[in-house]
């Protein structure tokens, strides 16, 4: 793996930033994001790093020549570590830069956050086992875990035009929908999706790119990645059962995604790296997916957790109901490095800023679900909401919000921060 654990990690460090000093705060010193924002009279986004409640502008600090996301996330690992370097000793307390840097901050309550790069290319993946297992029995009950996932990591091209920032609104979609169990000659409805649904997901956002015919070996494949966000690929499922056959999802997803507006870098998730294990009984995969590095510590360690807030709470002015948690190393079949060493085996080139989504990350209890089709059921066991309100899918005025975060003893907790979304009735 090509990060390892530094000065910037360090338990004792602390930041003139009072904010990032306190407890349970998701931008301590030891995490240092990357996140375009803008004021009303910015003409085009800037980029900043977060530190505590408050954003370091990074061309104000002399740190950068443009606000261009992408060209930082083109840079060598080697340069990325020595911005993430003098960043944490510039924000580290007893700092000589602290008065000239006062005056690149900004609150973070005061900017609108975008989409945090250009994402040319989306791919989402497939890569939580259990997540794919639940679903196969709904969609092929007597076949649900395909006889190619355990040897290829599954995935499809997405659409970028529709990826939108925290807080996304998005009209519910319409579409084809057919019943299961209808006549299989008879025609299909259209209407409104009556089965929407939200995918909880990792982003993961390549850096430098490789040129194509050119592979990205899986030694080689953490220095292509730049960092992580939560990413919620909101679905259709009604439309999804109709459409998917025989070329995989189309309209029941492309509609929105949503990502949170800070990326956590490769660098920042050093501590937070775990071993890639496979049960015994399961295939080891083939060697172009396969190192001894990725095997002992290819996999992340990052909680997440999933929460509901209808309309009603919104108005009764009650707080978001979780709905279930779970952790990407109980989740994950595939690790980012295997993603990448897959995405371009073939030959395709990969481009700074590209998102690959990790699929549904749902862990092996009921209570891990990362969708509402598992945790309902297929929508056939209704879920109770504190206030008496009962869901199966999503209804319009539902706040989904999705945060994740990583805790070790002996690190510094670093936080994703959150990723929300509201659905807004149908057209
Ligand atoms: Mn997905």
């Amino acid at each position: 793996m090509t990060t390892s654990i530094d000065a910037t990690h360090d338990l004792k460090l602390r930041s003139w930033v009072a904010s990032a000093n306190e407890a349970g705060c998701d931008f301590p010193i030891q995490n240092l994001p990357f996140g375009r924002f803008s004021h009303g009279n910015d003409a085009s986004p800037r980029i900043g790093v977060a530190i505590g409640d408050r954003i370091l502008d990074l061309r104000r600090a002399g740190l950068v020549d443009s606000d261009d996301m992408n060209a930082l996330m083109a840079a060598t690992p080697e340069k990325r570590q020595s911005l993430r370097a003098l960043i944490s000793r510039g924000l580290a307390e007893g700092s000589s830069r602290q008065g000239e840097w006062e005056s690149a901050l900004v609150a973070q309550s005061q900017v609108t956050m975008h989409v945090p790069c250009r994402i040319g290319d989306y791919t989402d993946f497939y890569t939580s086992v259990h997540h794919a297992t639940t679903v196969g029995k709904q969609f092929r009950p007597d076949n649900p875990l395909l006889p190619n996932y355990k040897w290829v990591p599954i995935g499809y091209h997405g659409r970028a035009s529709s990826i939108g920032v925290s807080g996304q609104r998005f009209k519910r979609p319409q579409g084809q929908t057919k019943a299961p169990g209808s006549d299989p000659a008879g025609a299909p409805d259209f209407g409104p999706s009556k089965r929407l649904d939200y995918e909880l997901e990792l982003g993961w956002f390549a850096a430098q790119g490789n040129a194509q015919g050119e592979p990205i070996g899986i030694a080689d494949a953490e220095a292509h990645l730049f960092g992580v966000t939560l990413f919620n690929d909101w679905s259709a499922r009604d439309i999804q059962g109709w459409e998917y056959q025989p070329l995989g999802p189309f309209l029941s997803k492309n509609f929105a995604s949503t990502v949170s507006p800070w990326l956590v870098t490769t660098e920042a998730l050093a501590p937070f790296r775990a071993a890639f294990e496979r049960p015994v009984e399961d295939p080891q995969p083939l060697p172009y997916l396969d190192s001894q590095a990725n095997r002992a510590q290819g996999a992340f360690d990052i909680e997440l957790e999933v929460l509901l807030q209808t309309a009603k709470m919104r108005e009764a002015g009650e707080a978001p109901v979780r709905l279930s948690r779970t952790n990407t190393r109980r989740a994950a079949y595939w690790t980012p490095a295997q993603l990448i060493a897959h995405h371009t085996v073939n030959g395709c080139n990969l481009q700074p800023g590209d998102l690959l989504g990790s699929g549904t990350l749902s862990g092996p209890e009921a209570g891990e679900a990362g969708s509402l089709m598992e945790l309902s059921g297929g929508g056939k066991k209704p879920i109770s909401l504190p206030n008496g309100e009962q869901r199966t899918f999503l209804e319009d005025g539902d706040t989904l919000v999705m945060r994740g975060w990583c805790e070790r003893a002996g690190s510094v907790r670093i936080g994703l921060g959150e990723v929300s979304g509201t659905v807004l009735p149908a057209a």
